[in-house]
């Protein structure tokens, strides 16, 4: 049956281009995605290395900016706030009172100045008593809001240091860049300088401040990092951990105590930094290092790989199976197609032969040619079978008609299954006679409870089922009827001696139109509705049909009834009532659809 099935499938010539094309394009999408995500695996870890290298240089860039604009804008002394002898040289005496006194104003102008990175303001300028590379240094003092010395500042040895070229650059007089500098070298003391220059350009005093490190690591760093963080990282910026470190940040360790001075989850112990970068402009012995929490950047590239490799496959997996279901769709409506045209052409066949032979026997009769009484009524009887026959078969196209479109109708009321089987054994005695049939009925021992059914209706089920026992009972004549009440139950069975059914074709021949295709059963004319009109009937009646059969053997189809509730009404058992032996029913009758 397999076999015939792909054979038939094999014969539609669409299968043999929709197939392939679908399949074609399936794996050609199925490839491309698996190059792309290949190429994506690889790319990717030097993709996230360089967006966190940018996040790096970003995040340091944005700190040098804060730094670099607050101190162009707070060591923006006017040349004008310092009293000159000459470019570049300003007065003083022994006490350093004149000097003091030259530079009076810059005081004024520090004090406007606000910026919490600065720890102290400074001016250094060259005077008539410095000789050499020397020069003074003067610091804001918030407090007198004045411009003093303070020889025993801590800052002072740095600052010296610092302001030396600045000098010799006074001295000489030179054009240098106006834009301020950082001076770094000693980790203790952090210098921001600019250079105050007259109208030529030339350089005549050194404006300067001593940044506040605890201010950088604290406030300045930390919300330029998180900033940089969401803008780098959109969905996985809590995966990432960023650190500031202090020291020797070059070395791949630093067990100082201390030498991380912020990081985005001071939980994370023992992490190391996939990537460092140097904070500059004043704060050059800090960096900044960057790691993944999870996994490194490969692994990461791996597992969306992976992920994405599974949604591909669940995409391909689920278009086959979409293809699949289409095609098993198409061939079923195709085959139910085939099924409805053979079933007009069977039908009009079992309309044809009864209305021949009515019609033959009929002209017989009409022409008086038969004059012998016993054969008379024989020719009667066939006349009488035939219509019944006709009848039966329309009905069943009826009833079938009636059930697809949900207009059929029961009238439900408690009946004796011995008249059922009584009343559809007379409806087929004519044909059984005819053709040599012996239906026995074997009655059960005990009374049987009633059953509520739709009389016609479940007679015209039975008819069915002993109209299928005869045609396709070959030589074998015997039919019985058994009927017996089992756990609840009543049964009706019908048992042949026939061709019987192969297993496999025992679930399908109660589907509509539905004929076994092989072996005798091409000989015997049908509609293929009989035993789905008899599933119909019997499951509406809150019952079930079940057929047993071996090719060869015969078949029994058996009708599962429920036997009748009880409703309060005169009955001898309980939970069920009996039919008295006269057939008069209990007025319990209820009429449902
Ligand atoms: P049909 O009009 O073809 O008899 P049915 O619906 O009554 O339609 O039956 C469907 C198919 O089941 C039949 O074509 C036949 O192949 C098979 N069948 C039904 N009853 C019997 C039986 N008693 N013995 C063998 N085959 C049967």
């Amino acid at each position: 049956m397999a076999a015939d099935r792909i054979k038939n499938l094999l014969r539609k010539r669409w299968l043999w281009v929709a197939v392939p094309v679908a399949l074609v394009s399936l794996a050609m999408i199925f490839i491309a995605q698996y190059r792309s995500l290949r190429t994506l695996e690889q790319t990717l870890p030097a993709y996230r290395r360089e967006t966190m290298s940018q996040y790096l240089k970003e995040v340091t860039y944005n700190v040098v900016e804060i730094y670099s604009k607050n101190s162009e804008r707070v060591l923006a002394v006017p040349p004008s706030a310092i009293t000159f002898v000459k470019p570049g040289i300003v007065a003083n005496n022994a006490d350093g009172s004149a000097c003091q006194q030259a530079v009076a104003p810059v005081a004024a102008f520090f004090k406007q100045q606000e910026f919490a990175g600065a720890k102290r303001y400074f001016v250094a300028v060259v005077t008539e008593r410095n000789s050499g590379s020397g020069g003074e240094i003067l610091f804001y003092d918030p407090a007198k809001q004045t411009m003093v010395f303070d020889p025993k500042a801590p800052e002072m040895r740095a600052i010296n240091v610092a302001m030396a070229p600045y000098f010799v650059y006074i001295r000489a007089g030179a054009m240098i860049m106006l834009s301020s500098n950082a001076v770094d070298r000693d980790p203790n003391t952090r210098l921001l300088v600019k250079p105050i220059v007259n109208q030529e350009k030339n350089v005549i005093a050194i404006a300067g401040l001593v940044l506040d490190p605890k201010w950088f690591e604290e406030q300045a760093v930390p919300p330029v990092i998180h900033d940089n963080l969401k803008k780098f990282f959109p969905t996985e910026f809590n995966d990432a951990v960023v650190v500031v470190q202090y020291g020797d940040f070059m070395k791949e360790e630093n067990p100082k105590e201390g030498w991380r001075v912020f990081s985005t989850d001071p939980t994370v112990k023992g992490f190391m930094p996939e990537l460092k970068w140097r904070f500059d402009f004043g704060f050059r012995h800090y960096a900044l290092g960057i790691a993944m929490r999870s996994e490194n950047a490969a692994q990461w590239a791996r597992r969306y790989f992976i992920f994405n490799l599974s949604l591909t496959i669940i995409g391909a997996l689920s278009l086959l199976a979409t293809l699949y279901l289409g095609l098993r769709t198409a061939t079923r409506e195709m085959k139910l197609l085939q099924m409805k045209t053979d079933f007009v052409a069977n039908v009009s066949h079992e309309l044809r032969t009864p209305l021949a032979s009515i019609r033959v026997f009929g002209e017989m009769l009409k022409l008086g040619r038969v004059k012998d009484q016993e054969k008379m009524r024989e020719y009667g009887g066939y006349i009488e079978t035939q219509g019944r026959r006709l009848t039966q078969v329309i009905n069943n196209i009826l009833d079938f008609s009636r059930i697809e479109s949900g207009k059929k109708e029961y009238n439900f009321g408690p009946a004796d299954a011995r008249e059922l089987i009584a009343d559809a054994i007379e409806a087929t005695k004519g044909r059984a006679n005819q053709s040599g049939h012996a239906i026995r009925f074997s009655q059960p021992d005990k009374a049987v409870p009633a059953i509520s059914v739709d009389f016609e209706s479940m007679s015209l089920a039975l008819t069915n089922l002993l109209d299928n026992a005869m045609k396709y009972s070959g030589e074998a004549k015997e039919i019985e009827i058994r009927l017996e009440q089992k756990d609840g139950f009543v049964r009706m069975a019908v048992t042949d001696h026939g061709i019987g059914i192969p297993r496999e074709e025992q679930k399908k021949i109660f589907e509509k139109f539905y004929r076994v295709s092989t072996g005798l059963v091409h000989d015997v004319k049908g509609s293929g509705l009989g035993l789905s009109i008899v599933q119909h009937i019997v499951e509406a009646h809150g019952g079930r049909i079940t057929v047993e059969s071996e090719a060869g053997q015969g078949s029994t189809f058996t009708i599962h009834l429920p036997v009748q509730e009880e409703r309060g009404t005169t009955n001898e058992e309980k939970g069920s009532f009996v039919v008295p032996p006269s057939g008069g029913f209990p007025a319990n009758a209820g009429t449902t659809n």
